[in-house]
């Protein structure tokens, strides 16, 4: 037996599951914004090499932005990487950089002497009444953050990413970073921030990329650039300097897996029915259109949520309505009719965009996000986002959903709004289809206790566990500390999902879910006994949901969520749950399926 007696075992949390062995590559943290920077004295003898310092971190910016608009013209549009000439203007700007080496010249350190520099530039922008010019402040912050923090990472070695595969450890990735991730060289990740539902760990699961979150600390100092290490996905392991019995392990597992994966894609094309005969539909989330053959690989019945921010986060030009147009029909066309589900602009929470809203709020998860920033402050955005979707609608079956709604007044608005979109486009004698379903998100208690009320005036329901569980528990969905109060199947969340699929039912109306707790197996004999229609996940999660699906009996799925109803507690509930899975399905444990 060869055991590697370096080799180290770190619990973290399951985020998307598979394995992934290989390198690591480690992202270092980043200084967050130009402005958390420390003056200092420059003693005279060292004041040339100071300004070498300042030039090398502008060169690596120049380098930077050049990267950036490669790989934003490569992944999006190229008129939208046009935007990153500005940015090396910035960087290049011969009378600021000569300011900035003058002062490193009087003895300041050169994070400060830009910092100092730039702070003048933007308040002086940022005063000029004009929305237009004040919003280049942004792209000068941008831009000096960037500086500084080459400035401030020079002392430890700045490594390139491998060209060959590897796996991504972090103290922390934004949704936008990991939507940009290159698939063809990384593995996996492993980051210490974040948690199930973050959306970092959603995109790594539409990604069908391993990945890990609350990595502990502690393995920042063991894990080096270059080291041998395995990501467990399902179960939130990470390894380092794996022994050869554990490479043994999991490359067992991974061959395992991948035959697991062979025999449910065996079954894509059979319908999600009990075996008393009732059927649930099962569609696939998406983030970005790239990821829409995954979803017609796992035999989903359509889209049942397309989350359209990520158009607007790594994008350099917001998305124009013709562009948005373009986008929605063909990804109608290559669904053949299926139903696409459309959720409009969802920015907010931590998907920050500060293109889109500047404004800083002290709690952006409560905030003027979704919907709200919509109507209230980006209703350009919303007319071009709705225009858009109207005008795809008659290639498909193109149905648009509203995030965020928490009362009657909004979808009293919104409809008007839409109404008014629509005798826009009759009166420009362009097609759209007029019976287009509209729905709305069920993920703000308030929504859910009104549901009874909001049915009647809205096509389908479709909740959004994630934020419901959020907010109706009071848990940051991203904050790693209070991660043990996220119960799905709190009796209070299990309550609200409740009640809300029977205001459903009694108006007649669909009810879908569209959060994570639908392509958690664990949940499904709750959710299909509730009498939920629609189930909406990742495409990863499809195959396994339709064949747990295929040996469920409603009725016994009805008995449990009479059961679980009664529970006092979360765990109590959750056992209702997994007792039935693991009745029908015992061989299925421990597969890597997160929850499981
Ligand atoms: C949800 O909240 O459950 C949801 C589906 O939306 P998002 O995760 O994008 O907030
Ligand atoms: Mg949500």
């Amino acid at each position: 037996m060869n055991v590697n007696p370096h080799e180290l075992k770190f619990q973290a949390v399951a985020a998307s599951p598979g394995i992934a062995i290989g390198q690591a590559f480690i992202i270092l943290p980043q200084v967050s914004s130009y402005e958390n920077v420390l003056e200092r004295v420059i003693p005279e003898s060292q004041i040339d090499s100071e300004i070498e310092r300042f030039n090398r971190a502008l060169e690596q910016c120049r380098q930077q932005i050049i990267n950036m608009q490669q790989r934003v013209q490569d992944k999006f549009d190229s008129r939208e990487a046009g935007i990153f000439d500005a940015h090396l203007l910035i960087a290049d700007d011969q009378i600021l950089n000569d300011e900035v080496k003058t002062l490193i010249g009087k003895g300041v350190n050169a994070e400060a002497a830009y910092k100092r520099v730039i702070t003048r530039y933007v308040n002086a922008i940022e005063s000029i009444p004009d929305s237009y010019i004040r919003e280049r402040a942004n792209d000068i912050k941008d831009i000096a953050s960037r500086v500084i923090n080459n400035l401030t990472r020079e002392s430890t070695p700045v490594v390139k990413p491998p060209d060959t595969p590897h796996i991504v450890i972090a103290h922390d990735l934004t949704p936008s970073e990991t939507a940009l991730m290159d698939r063809k060289t990384i593995l996996g990740f492993a980051v210490e921030t974040g948690s199930t539902t973050s959306h970092t760990a959603i995109l790594a699961r539409s990604m069908q990329m391993p990945a890990i979150v609350g990595l502990p600390h502690e393995a920042f100092t063991e894990i080096k650039n270059g080291s041998m290490i395995i990501v467990d996905g399902g179960n939130g392991e990470l390894f380092v300097n794996p022994a050869q019995e554990t490479l043994d392990f999991y490359r067992e597992r991974i061959a395992l897996e991948h035959n697991f994966a062979i025999s449910l894609a065996g079954e894509r094309s059979l319908p999600a029915q009990t075996t008393d005969n009732y059927e649930v539909k099962l569609y696939g989330n998406l983030e970005t259109a790239e990821d829409l053959s995954a979803i017609i690989e796992s035999g989903a019945g359509g889209v049942g949520l397309f989350r359209t921010e990520y158009m607007f986060i790594n994008t350099a030009v917001l998305p124009s309505e013709d562009k948005q147009y373009q986008i929605y029909s063909d990804l109608a066309r290559r669904i053949h009719g299926a139903p696409l589900v459309i959720r409009t602009l969802d920015i907010g929470g931590d998907k920050l965009e500060s293109r889109i809203d500047a404004t800083m709020e002290a709690n952006p998860f409560l905030g003027l996000r979704a919907i709200r920033l919509c109507l209230k402050s980006r209703i350009d955005i919303f007319r071009a986002q709705l225009r858009a979707i109207l005008r795809a609608s008659i290639h498909g079956d193109i149905r648009v959903m509203f995030p965020m709604i928490s009362c009657v007044e909004e979808v009293i608005e919104i409809k008007s709004f839409v109404a008014k979109m629509m005798s826009e486009l009759k009166s420009e004698n362009i097609a759209f289809n007029q019976d287009i379903k509209l729905g709305i998100m069920i993920e703000i208690p308030s929504a859910a206790l009104i549901a009874e009320k909001l049915a009647p005036l809205v096509d389908f329901f479709s909740i959004g566990t994630n934020d419901l569980i959020q907010y109706s528990i009071a848990i940051d969905r991203n904050n790693d500390r209070v991660a043990y109060l996220y119960q799905p199947t709190h009796p209070a969340v299990l309550e609200l999902i409740h009640r809300t699929v029977c205001a459903a039912r009694n108006h007649g109306i669909a009810v879908s879910i569209c959060g994570e707790m639908a392509g958690n197996p664990i949940y499904t004999p709750l959710l299909v006994g509730m009498g939920v229609h629609e189930l909406s996940m990742g495409p990863n999660s499809i195959g396994i949901i339709r064949r747990i699906i295929r040996m469920m009996n409603k009725k016994d799925a009805e008995t449990a969520v009479a059961k679980a109803l009664k529970c006092t507690t979360a765990e109590e509930a959750l056992k209702v749950s997994a007792g039935i899975l693991r009745s029908i399905a015992p061989d299925m444990v421990g597969l890597g399926m997160p929850g499981f």
